[in-house]
């Protein structure tokens, strides 16, 4: 079968071939069709050898959609030719937070050497793909697979993220979004759908902004040197109740810093490197509390895809064949994707 490897350090994706797995005891093998490509594997691309901590070649795409292919021994609640997403933050199954369904908190996953597919196991680029467990399955239930794959984390990501500052977005307060692509756009309608508040997007390009527009933003700004003195005109001078930044960077961070209110919250869900000192004087309104989340839980996987059934929430994609991933990469790398790239292995 194809499949789309990172498989040296510093090296473009690469399209091989490679056998079709097969599902070992407990396991699900499922043809995928649908997988996102996320801004995350760029970054993990980005990592020098050193640092680098997952086996090579590894098979790119944690956010995956198939049909169920074939069973391993002792596995119950799935059938062959059912439609099925992946929740990709695997935990151990056994520890509190995971059965709370927390499984991207699991305590213990990192030490059982447990990584998501695409992140160290290998993931949804390639046109077949084994699943550990039944349970990181949740049925389609009708919903189009190119819509439901970005939902797997760009959707999910941004649910959790948003649900953690639910009680801060009340009627007339503001939030901001800062990126508007595969998370932004997806986070945009998730605060559309879920609270009052009036949500400003902020990108740096204009094509970005009007993606923002159509999904739902009230106002969007460009995000430049100018962005925080904006957010604070359109606020009365108070700031943002909720800054969720999807890029992560110094500059983005400062912006997050400038633009929030007192007691208002920093998300960063965007892994760009950039730091934000926390502490008295350390340049932040008074109780702002600031949080790094990391993916979301297998519950509100669940809950984000009645969202896409309602349609609430959809997916803005461009889709590409598995032999044009690295060019999708590439577009994704030059900030050129609207919305979501998605490969359909299968066409
Ligand atoms: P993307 O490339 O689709 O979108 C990023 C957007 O940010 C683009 O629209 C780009 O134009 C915009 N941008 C770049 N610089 C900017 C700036 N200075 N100000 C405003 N906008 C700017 O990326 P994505 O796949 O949506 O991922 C977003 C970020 O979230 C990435 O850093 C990714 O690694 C991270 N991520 C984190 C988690 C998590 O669990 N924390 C999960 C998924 C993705
Ligand atoms: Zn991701
Ligand atoms: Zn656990």
């Amino acid at each position: 079968m194809k499949a789309v490897q990172y498989r040296t350090v510093g090296s473009a994706p690469e399209v091989v071939e490679v056998p079709v797995p097969e599902p070992g005891p407990g396991q699900v093998l499922l043809k995928v069709t649908a997988a996102g490509l996320c801004h995350s594997d760029l970054a993990v691309m980005s990592w020098p050898q050193e640092q680098f901590p997952y086996p090579l070649p590894m098979t790119l795409g944690h956010e995956g959609v198939g049909t169920v292919a074939g069973l391993g021994s002792g596995v119950r609640g799935v059938a062959e030719g059912d439609e099925v997403a992946v929740y990709g933050p695997w935990g151990c199954g056994l520890c509190r937070a995971c059965a709370e369904g927390r499984e991207n908190s699991c305590p213990h996953a990192a030490g059982l050497g447990i990584m998501p597919p695409g992140l160290g196991r290998p993931g949804a680029l390639a046109e077949y793909m084994v699943v550990d467990s039944p349970r990181h399955l949740v049925p389609l239930k009708g919903l189009d697979p190119a819509q439901a794959a970005p939902l797997t984390d760009a959707g999910l990501t941004p649910y959790h993220a948003i649900r953690a500052s639910l009680p801060k977005l009340v009627p007339g307060s503001t939030a901001v979004v800062v990126g508007v692509g595969g998370l932004g756009h997806i986070a945009v309608q998730l605060l559309r759908a879920l609270t009052p508040a009036r949500v400003v997007a902020l990108d740096v390009g204009k094509e970005k902004l009007e993606l923002a527009r159509a999904v739902g933003a009230h106002e969007t700004l460009l995000s430049d040197g100018e962005a925080a003195a904006r957010v604070r005109e359109l606020t009365d001078g108070i700031g943002a109740e909720v800054v969720l930044d999807f890029v992560g960077a110094e500059a983005t961070l400062a912006l997050a810093a400038a633009s929030v209110a007192v007691a208002g919250d920093v998300t960063v869900v965007g892994i760009g490197g950039g730091t934000l000192a926390v502490g008295f004087g350390g340049g932040l309104p008074f109780e702002v509390s600031v949080c790094a989340p990391y993916w979301g839980s297998r519950r509100e996987l669940i809950e984000v895809l009645e969202l896409a059934r309602q349609g609430l929430v959809s997916s803005h994609i461009e889709t590409y064949s598995i032999e044009d991933a690295p060019r999708a990469y590439e577009r994704l790398h030059a900030g050129e994707v609207g919305g979501r790239a998605v490969v359909l292995p299968h066409g």
